[in-house]
């Protein structure tokens, strides 16, 4: 919380932005364009060039660093595929934490890469449920082979928190604070059309907590409620976990174990178990309070697309762009392709961005799956 327009970003954590990569590109999708053949202009900032390959050290190496400058030791947090895990452990790394990350047991055993990334950035990492803990004991007691959940390894990783010594608990999305510091995407974006003398007309982002969409827009969206631009907001997110389209407006617990407190915003009940798509980063029940009451108060749309629909748009960003977009980032890809299609029903040159979340270079199970037809259409 705090009731500044701006904070203050120190020189030691501006040296951090720079070595992740800060800032990064602004593209412009031609070649898409093309394909499409779309008068709308497609834009998309490079969020997967950063050392993890997606925007989440921009929260995690702001985190790392003051709790590096408040004493405190190590931090702990719990991990799906691995996006959040791999960016918390080089964070800790580089301001000289120690870091214990819990790892849902079936992404554990099925999506090695992301845990051998953060073994090598000198992460504990754990499979949940774990033996590490008095709840994850208490699981494996009554079944060895709990697959786990995120709801159960965000529980170990606040038991860890608070029966090790000098430990905090670190969370990578849903937060104010961790809305906050990814502005520093929109703010560069913004930055970047004034060079270019264009102003967006639609920026689009993927929802999993909100914050991906938060960073990229929230700073264009001061400008839009200012009335200093006209631009529309889109967030997308997995029909099978439709929170947003779907979801209810109401309080709700932000995790399974009813440990946090309660949350105003869209969900699907801290119980609703999302099916295993392969957009781990997107398997979230509720989203972050601030995005839920833009979307509420009419700001901000919402759009969800099926698992099949979003391979598709990400087979084409890589055959037009050349890039391999992460199963989260596919998801924007595909309502940008929707937009700009409607651009061109209406014969209008819209200018569209989005953010690029992530690359799919450690993904391609998914893809291969969408390759050779296995790909469950959910
Ligand atoms: C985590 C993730 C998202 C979703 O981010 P939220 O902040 O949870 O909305 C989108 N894209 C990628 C590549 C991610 O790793």
């Amino acid at each position: 919380m705090s009731p500044n327009r701006f904070e203050p970003i120190s020189a030691e954590l501006q040296e951090a932005y720079l070595r992740l990569g800060r800032p990064t590109p602004l593209f412009r999708a031609r070649r898409l364009e093309k394909a499409l053949n779309t008068p709308a202009q497609i834009f998309y900032k490079r969020e997967d060039l950063s050392p993890v390959g997606s925007h989440k050290p921009n929260t995690a190496i702001a985190q790392a660093y003051f709790a590096m400058r408040e004493g405190v030791g190590a931090l702990s947090t719990e991990t799906g595929a691995g996006q959040w895990g791999s960016a918390l452990a080089h964070a800790t790394n580089y301001f000289g934490l120690k870091c214990k990350v819990f790892m849902v047991k079936v992404s554990y055993d099925q999506k090695p890469y992301r845990k051998y990334m953060m073994k090598m950035f000198g992460a504990e990492v754990f499979p949940s449920p774990s033996d590490q803990t008095n709840y994850g004991r208490k699981l494996l007691e009554n079944n060895g082979h709990n697959p786990g959940s995120l709801g159960i390894a965000i529980s170990e990783a606040i038991e860890s928190a608070v029966s090790s010594p000098n430990t905090k608990y670190s969370l990578g999305s849903v937060l104010n604070h961790v809305l906050m510091h990814q502005t520093i995407v929109g703010q560069e974006t913004l930055k970047q059309f004034d060079v270019l003398d264009v102003t967006p007309d639609v920026m689009v982002g993927s929802v999993g907590g909100g914050s991906n969409f938060a960073g990229f827009t929230y700073p264009a969206i001061g400008q839009t409620l200012a009335g200093k631009m006209d631009t529309d907001f889109v967030a997308v997110e997995p029909s099978s976990v439709p929170s947003l389209t779907a979801g209810k407006y109401e309080y709700d617990f932000g995790d399974t174990a009813e440990m946090t407190p309660l949350v105003k915003m869209y969900t699907l009940g801290h119980n609703f178990v999302p099916p295993s798509i392969h957009a781990g980063g997107l398997r979230y029940h509720g989203a972050a309070p601030t995005l839920s009451l833009l979307l509420h108060e009419g700001v901000v749309q919402a759009r969800a697309f099926d698992q099949l629909s979003t391979f598709e748009a990400g087979r084409l960003f890589a055959e037009t762009e050349g890039l391999i977009a992460a199963p989260e980032t596919a998801h924007a890809i595909k309502g940008v392709v929707e937009l700009a299609r409607e651009a061109k029903k209406a014969g209008e040159a819209r200018v569209i961005a989005f953010n690029f979340s992530g690359h799919g270079l450690l993904d391609l199970q998914g893809y291969a799956d969408f390759l050779e037809g296995r790909l469950e259409n959910t």
